[in-house]
């Protein structure tokens, strides 16, 4: 039986992810395997178990639809149990609110697998559904910026070139306007950083398989664009 993780060991995990995150934010060169080798000095656990883990980190962030750190591809064989525990560690270390994006879509998946075998019994679900109030981290952002994005745009999405999916009430044509680098990752509010995207191109780049290669082309196609 391998030993269970201490809350100890998995806040040092978190911590080391977010500050090669960081590094990797700000261009510097990470090397991983010296935050592994510190961890295994420390805890006795092997590093190959800490790369592990920061996969799962990976896979955490990857369901909050954030980006994460290159060449830690996630790895989402690990149950609601953990991944609440990382979730919660992230915004802590982080120093923002707890959000629990990761942990819903986790046992969203896991009964999944349940009704995947037995689907005749739909679940009850809840007439008045419990509500609580949060405190979020909002971004202020610059309504020049979308409006000049917008307008650029004229209606096509800048990633895949279809027309807005439908016109909204007040006339308009539906597009978002994304950041490249999400502010919450340190990204400036301007136009190189933004862009004008259909709902599933925008889906797509927060939670897509591949994001990090389209946001990638995107920069190559968009002359507008730079990398932050
Ligand atoms: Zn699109
Ligand atoms: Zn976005």
């Amino acid at each position: 039986m391998p030993t269970p993780w201490s809350d100890e060991e998995l806040k040092a995990s978190v911590e080391a992810y977010v500050e090669m995150l960081d590094k990797q934010r700000r261009g510097e060169r990470v090397i991983k395997a010296r935050y592994y080798r510190t961890l295994e000095k420390r805890f006795g656990r092997a590093a190959k178990a800490f790369e592990y883990r920061a996969q799962n980190i990976s896979h955490v962030y990857a369901l909050q639809g954030r980006t994460w750190i290159a060449g830690l591809k996630p790895a989402g064989n690990v149950g609601v149990n953990i991944v609440a525990r990382l979730e919660a560690l992230i915004a802590e270390v982080e120093g923002h609110q707890p959000s629990a994006s990761a942990t819903f879509a986790t046992e969203v998946n896991e009964q999944r697998g349940l009704y995947r075998d037995n689907a005749s019994t739909s679940p009850t679900g809840r007439l008045v559904p419990d509500k609580k109030a949060v405190n979020t981290t909002v971004y202020e952002r610059e309504p020049a910026v979308v409006a000049w994005v917008l307008t650029k745009a004229d209606g096509v999405c800048e990633c895949c070139d279809s027309p807005a999916p439908f016109t909204r009430e007040d006339g308009s044509l539906f597009l978002e306007v994304h950041h490249l680098k999400r502010l919450a990752d340190g990204g400036p509010d301007i136009v190189e950083n933004a862009i004008a995207l259909c709902p599933n191109c925008h889906r797509e780049l927060h939670a897509g398989v591949g994001k990090h290669e389209l946001a990638a082309r995107l920069i190559d196609k968009i002359e507008r664009l730079d990398a932050y």
